[in-house]
């Protein structure tokens, strides 16, 4: 725990954090100390982490990335980061995301962008992917030895594969979002980002659970996930979707693609084509879907319930409303609410709406259809490698295109991980994604220990 302080305060230009906590971490492992030394010790004892500052901590700030929840201090504890405690685990800090997880390069924080400990040839400043850039630089830096993250269309995933370590967003409804500031609850889940394919897999146990407080949460057992990475997995059929070789494709990514096939192919794997005919939909579908309901999970920040208030004398509770948004909500969280508000609005909600879910329910089904012949399917994580501070940032339509290969398992509901596999031209981390049945993280953690 020591050892990590010392590299946050050593790295702070990087920004990862949001809130450090080394007061709290200390009486943590000193607590830890006394546990073990009676024998009583949890899954994850004296392991210091870092926590996404989109999960509720009891009495420490808790912002979401936005300045509507600065100064926010919740008096109760998310599920999984008091499972996590509960398990031993000792809190760092709050890391830094994109403003209420939306965005795929951290750059929509209101306090400030994170850079990638990663650095290419070109020396250039680069983002560490989004939302959950914060936590996954921090494991990146050695500034945390894991962290919790959430995925709503990519979020654990996309930025796990540019700072090149592993990230997996279990099935819905495996970890309890109770706590967990919502974005698009249909879609939002949490789970481990760590270095390693086992490190993922024990804090995975660590973290899940059937929870009363979460009417999504599934009642399962939660299985000895660390059991699962036998290293065998000869005979397992994983299919390789033709959609998602997609016009343009980077030839590093490509490349990528296929020494993942050939490293199943060693192990013993077969490895067979397989076709996920509504994946062109996917995109936006899950850019209707989640700004829908983001629209309405962000209409309690009305300046009376929690965080920020703007407003003067004699102003009317609708002037109150309008200028608390206009101050807390930042440009990009704005856009979203808008697009929600519109594919809701009764004219155009047949049209949207309505067709959105249709066809997310397609895609279910193509995953479903493959399922009954594969195992696992194994694609890319995202379509390229880190990119510098500030691209794409002008373009929201380019921004979104980042999340082409995550969203498709995000609409499905099922477990996606992404495993560091490669490395870019220009010397980057690559990941490649394997989606799993639901619930049944422990193929893609089998698989996945393969191709690290
Ligand atoms: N990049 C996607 C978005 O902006 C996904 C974000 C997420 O998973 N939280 O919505």
């Amino acid at each position: 725990t020591e050892a990590h302080i010392a590299s946050m305060a050593a790295q702070r230009k990087l920004n990862a954090y949001i809130t450090e906590t080394p007061e709290q971490a200390l009486e943590m492992a000193k607590a830890s100390d006394t546990k073990r030394a009676k024998g009583e010790a949890g899954k994850m004892e004296g392991l210091p982490i870092a926590i996404k500052d989109l999960f509720c901590t009891e009495n420490v700030q808790t912002t979401a990335a936005s300045h509507i929840l600065e100064g926010f201090i919740p008096q109760y504890e998310s599920t999984v980061t008091a499972n996590l405690f509960g398990n031993g685990a000792v809190m760092l800090g709050k890391t830094n995301l994109d403003e209420f997880a939306m965005g795929s390069s951290n750059m929509t924080s209101y306090y400030g962008n994170v850079i990638n400990p990663w650095k290419g040839k070109d020396g250039k400043d680069l983002v560490p992917g989004g939302s959950s850039g914060g936590s996954a630089a921090a494991v990146a830096g050695r500034m945390a030895l894991a962290a919790t993250g959430t995925d709503t269309g990519g979020s654990i995933r996309q930025p796990a594969a540019y700072c090149g370590i592993v990230g997996l967003k279990p099935t819905y409804g495996r970890c309890s979002r109770w706590g967990v500031v919502a974005f698009a609850s249909s879609l939002d889940q949490a789970g481990p980002m760590t270095r390693t394919v086992r490190d993922a897999a024990i804090m995975l146990g660590a973290m899940a659970g059937h929870d009363a407080k979460d009417s999504t949460s599934a009642p399962m057992a939660v299985p000895d996930f660390e059991a699962a990475l036998s290293g065998d997995i000869r005979g397992m059929k994983i299919g390789i979707p033709k959609e998602y070789r997609v016009d343009g494709m980077p030839d590093e990514i490509a490349r990528l693609w296929d020494d993942g096939v050939a490293m199943l192919r060693d192990a013993g794997a077969d490895v067979v084509d397989i076709t996920l005919p509504h994946t062109k939909y996917a995109l936006p579908t899950y850019y209707i879907v989640a700004p829908a309901e983001a629209s309405s999970n962000l209409a309690r920040y009305d300046g009376v319930r929690f965080g920020q208030r703007v407003m003067e004398d004699g102003d009317s509770l609708d002037d109150m409303y309008m200028k608390t948004r206009a101050a807390g909500f930042g440009k990009e969280v704005q856009r979203r609410i808008m697009i929600g508000t519109y594919v809701l609005s009764a004219g155009y909600y047949d049209a949207y709406y309505n067709k959105a879910l249709k066809v997310r329910r397609r895609i279910y089904e193509d995953f479903a259809n493959a399922f009954g012949t594969v195992d696992a399917v194994l694609t890319p994580t995202a379509p390229s490698a880190a990119f510098a501070v500030g691209e794409n940032s002008d373009d929201p339509v380019k921004m979104y295109l980042n999340d082409v290969f995550t969203v498709p398992a995000s609409l499905a509901g099922l477990p996606g991980l992404s495993v560091p596999t490669g490395l870019s031209d220009n010397g980057l981390p690559l990941g490649l994604q394997l989606i799993g049945k639901p619930f049944d993280e422990e193929t893609v953690i089998r698989i996945g220990g393969v191709l690290e």
